[in-house]
């Protein structure tokens, strides 16, 4: 069977991508490993937060705004709401160049954002006890992602616009001749004239066979849920947050319709093969200990650990992502390196891939996203 273009990978990137190509009247095929949303790769977990002011650097502010926009389309064509106006409290050192980066960028783009004191924080949202010499940054506008619901609604109406979604079909060859793309599971060969290559952690493998080696680090990540006092912690009295402490970064949400407080740590991260077994969050060890002194130090009113998962971010060199074109096929995209922060943008990611498809160029500036970056193609 011919397509016009082949998705490899239908976890948030790729289906989202999926959906605009269809929509824009291409026959397109999604292959997946598993049955996306799944609990496999990196989008499980119910939520996600969205952030505009961004700490990473103020190149990423009107891709996250074009982000926040497409959310709302999703929302008014598939009837759901994925979007919770939580608002993000980003805490840490006013000196840290996150916290600089969101001042900054809600400055250049005249975004709401309540810069406030310890006191100022604590008085606000009693659940927290920010240490005197922290900050908090808080952004109305911004909130929480229903990841899961996001790629279904994406999911549905891909398939309504036509598109073809093949699950637990894991590629394991492609290869492009003479402008023709060429992908194999284990039982099928598929044809296109196109390929997307967004296949999140598993990324490096299938890129190598199109003559890249990309400097991509797959990482085990875990997080939790906690009981919480549901008065002081629940999704309408208090926020999403980030939290960056001398040498750790958290990240976390408020307990939404009683689901508990969910926390996470955003650096560091154990390297691993995802093709093989990777360990499940340890109730009893690390993984819970390091998110257990965190909240008594400085959310102490939650209480004891409900459950917690394991996920996988996949790191690039410098934390930034990689949404390009094949330097040497000029009919095959990439979106890959999400570095543990690329969710919110999967609906601008994947419009950026399909107009890259179609139309040859993105009306978005992805220039801090080239692959050139890395080597000179
Ligand atoms: C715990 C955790 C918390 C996070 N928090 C946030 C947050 O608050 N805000 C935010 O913006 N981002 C956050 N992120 C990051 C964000 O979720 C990821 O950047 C994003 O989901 C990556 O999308 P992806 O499409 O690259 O990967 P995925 O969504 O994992 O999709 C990749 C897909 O490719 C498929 N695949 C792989 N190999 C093959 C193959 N050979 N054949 C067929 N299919 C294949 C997989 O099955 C999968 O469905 C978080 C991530 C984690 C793990």
């Amino acid at each position: 069977m011919h397509y016009d273009v082949i998705v490899i990978g239908a976890g948030s990137m790729g289906m989202a991508a999926g959906y605009y190509l269809s929509k824009s009247g291409k026959k397109t095929l999604l292959l997946d490993a598993f049955d996306p949303p799944h609990h496999q790769g990196s989008h499980h977990g119910d939520t996600r937060i969205i952030r505009h002011a961004y700490g990473e650097g103020e190149e990423y502010v009107s891709f996250a705004l074009k982000a926040q926009q497409l959310w709302h389309e999703l929302e008014e064509a598939s009837g759901k709401q994925l979007f919770l106006q939580t608002g993000v409290l980003n805490m840490g050192h006013e000196t840290t160049k996150f916290t600089q980066n969101i001042i900054a960028s809600s400055k250049t783009y005249s975004l709401p954002l309540e810069v406030l004191h310890a006191k100022e924080v604590n008085q606000r949202w009693p659940g927290i006890t920010l240490p005197k010499d922290y900050i908090g940054c808080f952004e109305p506008t911004s909130g929480v992602l229903k990841s899961e619901a996001c790629i279904e609604a994406y999911r549905k109406l891909a398939v309504q616009h036509g598109a073809t979604i093949l699950t637990h079909n894991r590629v394991e060859n492609v290869s492009v001749h003479k402008e023709m793309v060429s992908v194999e599971t284990d039982s099928q060969t598929f044809n296109a004239d196109s390929l997307i290559v967004s296949a999140g952690a598993w990324s490096n493998k299938l890129l190598y066979q199109l003559g890249l080696e990309l400097p991509l680090n797959p990482v085990r990540k875990t997080f939790a849920w906690f009981e919480t006092n549901e008065s002081l912690y629940n999704e309408k009295n208090f926020p999403a947050f980030t939290f960056e402490t001398s040498d750790k970064q958290y990240y976390g949400f408020p307990s939404i319709n009683g689901t508990g407080l969910k926390l996470g740590r955003h650096d560091g991260g154990e390297t691993i093969n995802p093709e093989a077994n990777i360990p499940e969050f340890e109730e009893d060890e690390e993984d819970a200990v390091d998110l257990k002194q965190f909240l008594n130090q400085y959310m102490p009113s939650t209480k004891h650990l409900k459950y917690g998962k394991k996920c996988m971010y996949t790191r690039s060199p410098d934390g930034d992502f990689i949404i390009d074109m094949h330097p040497d096929y000029s009919n095959v995209a990439i979106a890959a390196g999400f570095s543990g922060h690329g969710f919110k943008f999967s609906s601008v990611v994947g419009k950026v891939l399909s107009d890259l498809i179609t139309e040859g160029e993105t009306e978005q500036n992805i220039s801090p996203f080239s692959l050139r970056r890395f080597r000179h193609f």
